[in-house]
C-alpha cells in the first residue's frame, strides 16, 4: 500500500487549521480531518475542504518565463535567475539599494520570508514588506504601542472561557469560520456576545446586542463605552494603578464628550452603548475581537489603540478569556511579521530605526554593513515608483494589481517601474506585468513553518512534488542571491529555522523536533526547555517598564465623505467562499460555481429610488474609477449603504487608497459611491 497521510495545514486563512493530506503515488488524492488539532479539532470551512482543487490544478506555473512583446516565453532556470540578478543589480549600481523594494509573501512560510527579507536587507535596501500592510499593520504598530506586542494575546481555544464577547469590524463567522466553533462555545455556556457591524451578517446573528455602527465612527463608539465604564465606576482600579499608565489623560479627555454626541455619530442609542459598555466591562472575563473593520481607516492605528484600551479599562488582558484577539487575515502574515518582513521591523520586531538592531543582525548576519529604517511600506513603494524613485521590485506571492487600493494607480507605477519580477504559483494580473515569471511551488510541495494568528508556529513536511519546473521559493531565493554575491549557504529550511532560533528571541526554543509535532508551539518560546506561551501579559506587559500605555485618541472624518455627485457609503469585506485576490479561490470549482461574481449589496429603498431591481447589472462609481457588479438587494445594510466583496477584480478599482498616517494603511471600508443601472 504506498498511500500515505500528511500532516499539513490548510493554505488559506490564519486560523492555521491542521489537517492530512492523504498521498498517493506522490499525489495528494484526498483529505484527513486532523481531529486532535489543537485550534480547528479536525473542522474545515468551504475553503479548506476544496484545497485539493488548486494544488494540481491545469494552470499552474510550470516554468520560468520572461516577457516578450504582450506576451511570454518559456526560458530556462538559469537564463531566468540571471535575468532577475541583473535586473536588481543595474538598478543598484544606476540608483543605489533604495531604488530596489520586495514584497514578501503571507501565503509562503517562516524560512522563505526570513530570507527574502534578509536578501533586500543584505542587498542594502530598507524597503521590504508584506500584505500586513493592507489588513494589520496597524495592529503591529497599535497594539505594539498599547501593549507592547501587536499580536494576539490570548489563543483561540480560549475563546470558549469568555463570560464576554465583544466583535467589532469582524465577521469572522466567514472570514475565520473555524473561530465560531469557540464563540458557539462561549455562548452556549451563557457568555454575552456583543457585535458592532454597519450590516447584519452571520456574526451578527450570534449576537445578544447588534450595534449597527455608521462606518468610520468606531473611536466614538469605543470612546462611548470607555465613558460609561469611567462614569459607573466599572473600571478596574486595581489592574490601572498597577499595570498601566495614562488614564488620568484618557479621564480628562472624556469629560465633555457626551454620549448623545456618540449616539449622533454612531447611529447607536446611547440606551445600546450603555448596555453594551455594561455587560463588557462586569463580566468577569471579556474578549475583545477585531479585524479589517477596524484596522482599514485612515484613524485604523487609533482604532486599534482604542481597542486595547478599554481592555485595559476594565482588566481584560492577560487571563484565560480575556484578551484581545486580531483576527489576521493569510495563513502566514503573522509569521511574515515576525521574520522581518516589514520596512519598521528586523526580524523578532526589532526596530529598524534602532542602531542597536542593527548592530545586532550585524553580529548575527557577518555583514559589515545593513540599511537603517525605516524603509518604504508598499502603499509607499506605489508612490515611489510612480515618481521614479523606486525602479526595481521583486514580489514573491502577492498580487497587489488585485488588492491594492485604487488599483489605477498601482499599475501605472509598476509600468512605470524599469524591472518587475514576480514569483508565483498562477498567472495573476501582476504577474502579467512582469519582465520575469518565477514558477513557485505551493505549501504542500516544501517543507517550512508557518504561524498563525494565535501565533501558533507549525511545521509542515513537504508531501508532493511541484509541477513542472516550478521550485521552493527559498531554493529560488537562494540562487539569485548566490549570483548577487550574497552568503546564502542554507541547503534545506531546516537550517533556516535554526538561524531564526538564533536570532528571533520569541522562536529560540521552536526547533524543528518541537514545532513539528501536531500544534507546534505558540511564541515567545524562548528556550528549548520553554513549553511556549497560551496567554501574553499575564504578570507584565512586554514595554520597557512592563505597564501597557492608555492611549488617548479622538476620532478623525474619514478620507472621503458621501456628496451629491457620491451620495452612498460603500464598504467592503470578506465573504466565506473566497479568499484575499481570489488568485486560488476563483480557480476552485467547487468555492466559484457557488459565488462566481461581484455584486454589490444595496438597501431596497435605495434601488427603488435608482429604478435597480435585483440581479440587475450595476455601475458603482467612485471618484477613482467604476466597477460593474450585480445588484442584491437587502436589508443587510441601511439605506445610504452598500458594500462589495473584495475578492473580485473589479472592487479595488474603486476603493479609497487614503492611508492611516501611522500604519500607512489604505481605507478600504469606507469610499463615497454613486451607483446607476447599467445603460
Ligand atoms: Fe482554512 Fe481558515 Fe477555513 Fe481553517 S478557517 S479551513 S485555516 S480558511
Amino acid at each position: 500500500m504506498s498511500t500515505k497521510l500528511i500532516a499539513s495545514l490548510c493554505p488559506y486563512c490564519a486560523v492555521g487549521c491542521g489537517l492530512y493530506l492523504t498521498v498517493d503515488k506522490g499525489k495528494a488524492i484526498g483529505i484527513e480531518y486532523m481531529t486532535d488539532h489543537p485550534a480547528s479539532e479536525g473542522a474545515l470551512c468551504p475553503k479548506g475542504n476544496s484545497l485539493l482543487e488548486i494544488l494540481d490544478h491545469e494552470e499552474r506555473l510550470k516554468y520560468p518565463m520572461k516577457k516578450l512583446g504582450d506576451g511570454f516565453v518559456r526560458i530556462t532556470w538559469d537564463e531566468a535567475l540571471d535575468l532577475v540578478a541583473q535586473g536588481l543589480s543595474r538598478n543598484i549600481r544606476k540608483h543605489g539599494p533604495g531604488s530596489l523594494g520586495f514584497l514578501a509573501s503571507s501565503r509562503c512560510n517562516n524560512e522563505e520570508n526570513y530570507l527574502m527579507q534578509k536578501m533586500a536587507r543584505l542587498l542594502g535596501s530598507p524597503n521590504v514588506d508584506n500584505c500586513a500592510r493592507l489588513c494589520h499593520s496597524p495592529t503591529v504598530v497599535g497594539l505594539g504601542a498599547v501593549l507592547g506586542t501587536g499580536a494576539m494575546t490570548n489563543n483561540l481555544l480560549d475563546l470558549q472561557n469568555a463570560k464576554c464577547i465583544f466583535a467589532i469590524g469582524t465577521n469572522f463567522t466567514e472570514a475565520h469560520p473555524i473561530v465560531t466553533r469557540w464563540a458557539q462555545k462561549a455562548k452556549d455556556n451563557g457568555a454575552v456576545i456583543i457585535v458592532a457591524d454597519p450590516r447584519i451578517t452571520s456574526t451578527s446573528w450570534m449576537a445578544d446586542i447588534h450595534l449597527r455602527i455608521n462606518p468610520g465612527s468606531d473611536i466614538d463608539l469605543l470612546r462611548a463605552m470607555m465613558k460609561v465604564i469611567i462614569d459607573e465606576g466599572l473600571a478596574d482600579d486595581d489592574f490601572i494603578k498597577s499595570r498601566t499608565q495614562g488614564f488620568e489623560e484618557l479621564r480628562d479627555s472624556l469629560r465633555d464628550f457626551s454620549l448623545e454626541e456618540a449616539a449622533e455619530k454612531t447611529g447607536i442609542s446611547t440606551g445600546d452603548i450603555i448596555r453594551a459598555a455594561k455587560a463588557y466591562a462586569i463580566s468577569p472575563a471579556s474578549a475583545l475581537l477585531y479585524s479589517m473593520g477596524i484596522t482599514q481607516h485612515v484613524c485604523g492605528t487609533d482604532n486599534v489603540k482604542s481597542c486595547a484600551t478599554l481592555a485595559l479599562l476594565c482588566g481584560h488582558v492577560g487571563r484565560p478569556g480575556a484578551g484581545v484577539w486580531p483576527m489576521r487575515g493569510q495563513n502566514n502574515v503573522q509569521g511574515n511579521c515576525d521574520m522581518g518582513g516589514m520596512p519598521e521591523f528586523y526580524p523578532g520586531y526589532k526596530r529598524s530605526t534602532d542602531p542597536q538592531t542593527i548592530e545586532f543582525f550585524k553580529a548575527g548576519w557577518n555583514v559589515s554593513d545593513l540599511p537603517l529604517g525605516p524603509g518604504l511600506t508598499s502603499t509607499e513603494m506605489t508612490e515611489a515608483a510612480l515618481e521614479g524613485r523606486l525602479k526595481a521590485l521583486y514580489i514573491t506571492g502577492e498580487d497587489p494589481i488585485v488588492c491594492d487600493a485604487n488599483i489605477k494607480k498601482t499599475r501605472k507605477a509598476f509600468e512605470n517601474l524599469d524591472f518587475l519580477v514576480v514569483q508565483e504559483i498562477f498567472m495573476t494580473p501582476t504577474a502579467r506585468m512582469a519582465d520575469v515569471v518565477l514558477p513557485a511551488a505551493a505549501w504542500a510541495e516544501k517543507d517550512g513553518s508557518y504561524t498563525s494568528m494565535e501565533r501558533r508556529v507549525q511545521w509542515i513536511d513537504k508531501a508532493v512534488d511541484a509541477p513542472g519546473e516550478a521550485k521552493d521559493g527559498m531554493w529560488i531565493v537562494c540562487q539569485i542571491a548566490k549570483r548577487l554575491g550574497l552568503d546564502f549557504p542554507y541547503q534545506n529550511a531546516a537550517e533556516v529555522l535554526s538561524e531564526i532560533n538564533r536570532l528571533v528571541p520569541q522562536y529560540g526554543g521552536m526547533t524543528l523536533e518541537r514545532i513539528s509535532k501536531v500544534g507546534g508551539l505558540r511564541w515567545p518560546c524562548p528556550d528549548v526547555q520553554h513549553p511556549g506561551t497560551d496567554i501574553l501579559h499575564a504578570q507584565r506587559f512586554s514595554t520597557p517598564d512592563g505597564r501597557a500605555r492608555i492611549a488617548t485618541v479622538k476620532n478623525r472624518p474619514p478620507g472621503e465623505e458621501i456628496s451629491p455627485e457620491y451620495p452612498i457609503l460603500l464598504t467592503t469585506g470578506r465573504i466565506v467562499l473566497h479568499y484575499n485576490g481570489g488568485s486560488m479561490t476563483m480557480r476552485s470549482i467547487s468555492l466559484y460555481e457557488r459565488d462566481p461574481e461581484l455584486y454589490v449589496e444595496m438597501n431596497p429603498a435605495d434601488a427603488a429610488r435608482l429604478n435597480i431591481a435585483a440581479g440587475d447589472l450595476v455601475v458603482v462609481t467612485t471618484r477613482r474609477g467604476s466597477a460593474e457588479a450585480r445588484a442584491r438587494l437587502t436589508e443587510k445594510v441601511r439605506p445610504g449603504v452598500a458594500f462589495m466583496p473584495f475578492h473580485y477584480h473589479g472592487t479595488n478599482i474603486i476603493t479609497s487608497d487614503a492611508l492611516d498616517p501611522v500604519a500607512k494603511i489604505p481605507e478600504y471600508k469606507i469610499a463615497a459611491c454613486r451607483i446607476e443601472a447599467r445603460a
